[in-house]
């Protein structure tokens, strides 16, 4: 079977079963959260994000509601109740899907969140011509057998490899394996259900993304890996005010003295206005409105530095970190250029950002329109914010 012709057509068996306490923090490791996911979810995110047409989820029994609640929101995958034993959880998710004999089936530990899209595909071509495959790596340590804390043996590594999951097999081979496997003692992977009954096992590159999380410094380092999985969201914001009496104008932080003011409820700043906006943008958190009604009083007057201050809070709590922001100020006058470097410096201040990451423009609508007749003024921004993924 090729790939190209069947590129989607696998079904997986995530197993979820075990009550895994190792990892200390008394949770099952594959229900502890990883950034913010419970690691089950992890894996079976990966894996329909890789195209799995039907994933069965093995739980112990009582986790089946909280299956329900882990795996909100996603669509293709079935909760099964597992057994007492490893070797039965996988039989009761494999009795779970529907297939072909030939379909490829994957078997995954829950508690390997790493997994992805391309270690998928390699072993999805390694199984073309094997009954089963597993990716696995070489043993770079020595090995020794101890006994009593004492050395016994060097153990040759020549030829040994440490096989990972998702390993993969024919739904109709590895039904059948287990049927011939029968009561024996419970076997430490699903390869040798398969090996036991005659088959051929290909090795596919293995990859340490793919650690089992054991130990709880297993999860310390996987939250700093999962912790690199970050985006950079883009948020955009406009804002517009009324010029009015007055004899000075607060724009990008920085007060300008003017033959006019703008009209406000706050200090009536649009640049730090359209920035703020911009950066709740970026986080989906709505308006500077909803953060600060015009109709609370105790806005009145405000400098609008604490409203950019305050999106930056709200992004810090989300893991967010603003990254730069680029800031366009649309008006006859006054004339922003003498008093760019000084707004850039401010909002860089504001936003915890080198000047070198702040951007300020403007531009004039040539006579056209409310700014070109000089009855307000306008402000265009947008921010990044790299946030957790
Ligand atoms: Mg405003």
């Amino acid at each position: 079977m090729s790939l190209n012709t069947h590129p989607m057509n696998f079904l997986c068996v995530v197993v979820a079963a075990g009550e895994g306490l190792r990892a200390g923090s008394g949770e099952p490791k594959a229900w502890r959260m990883l950034a913010g996911r419970p690691v089950v979810r992890w894996s079976v995110e990966a894996l329909l994000a890789a195209g799995a047409r039907e994933v069965a989820v093995v739980v112990a029994k009582d986790r089946l509601p909280a299956a329900q609640d882990a795996l909100l929101g996603l669509t293709g995958w079935t909760a099964v109740a597992g057994g007492a034993m490893r070797a039965l959880s996988v039989q009761a998710g494999l009795a779970a899907l529907s297939g072909s004999e030939d379909t490829p089936v994957l078997i995954h530990d829950a508690a390997r969140p790493f997994v992805t899209g391309a270690h998928v595909a390699a072993l999805l071509t390694a199984l073309e011509g094997a009954d089963g495959a597993v990716p696995a790596l070489p043993v770079p340590d020595t090995l020794k057998r101890g006994r009593d804390r004492v050395v016994s043996e060097t153990v040759s590594r020549e030829g040994l490899w440490r096989a990972q999951t998702p390993q993969a097999f024919r739904l109709g081979r590895l039904r059948a394996a287990y049927g011939a496997w029968g009561a024996q003692a419970e076997p430490t992977d699903d390869a040798q259900v398969v090996e036991a009954a005659g088959g051929r096992i290909a090795l596919a590159a293995g990859d340490p993304m793919l650690m089992k999380l054991t130990y709880p410094e297993d999860f310390a380092m996987a939250e700093q890996l999962a912790g690199g999985r970050r985006v950079v969201r883009t948020g955009f914001g406009v804002d517009a005010h009324r010029f009015g009496a007055g004899e000075e104008v607060w724009l990008g932080g920085v007060r300008i003295p003017h033959n006019q003011g703008l009209i406000g409820h706050s200090d009536a700043d649009a640049g730090l206005h359209a920035l703020t906006d911009a950066l709740l943008g970026a986080i989906a958190e709505g308006d500077i409105g909803q953060h600060f009604p015009p109709s609370d009083p105790k806005w009145k007057g405000a400098s609008s530095d604490r409203f950019l201050t305050h999106a930056v809070g709200l992004a810090e709590a989300k893991g967010g970190q603003v990254i730069s922001a680029d800031l366009t100020l649309v008006c006859e006058r006054p004339k922003i250029g003498p008093h760019r470097d000084a707004m850039r410096a401010r909002i860089a201040e504001l936003l915890g950002l080198p000047i070198g990451r702040v951007s300020v423009k403007a531009t004039t609508t040539e006579g056209m329109g409310f700014t070109g007749r000089e009855e307000g003024l306008m402000a265009q921004a947008v921010v990044c914010v790299e946030t957790p993924l």
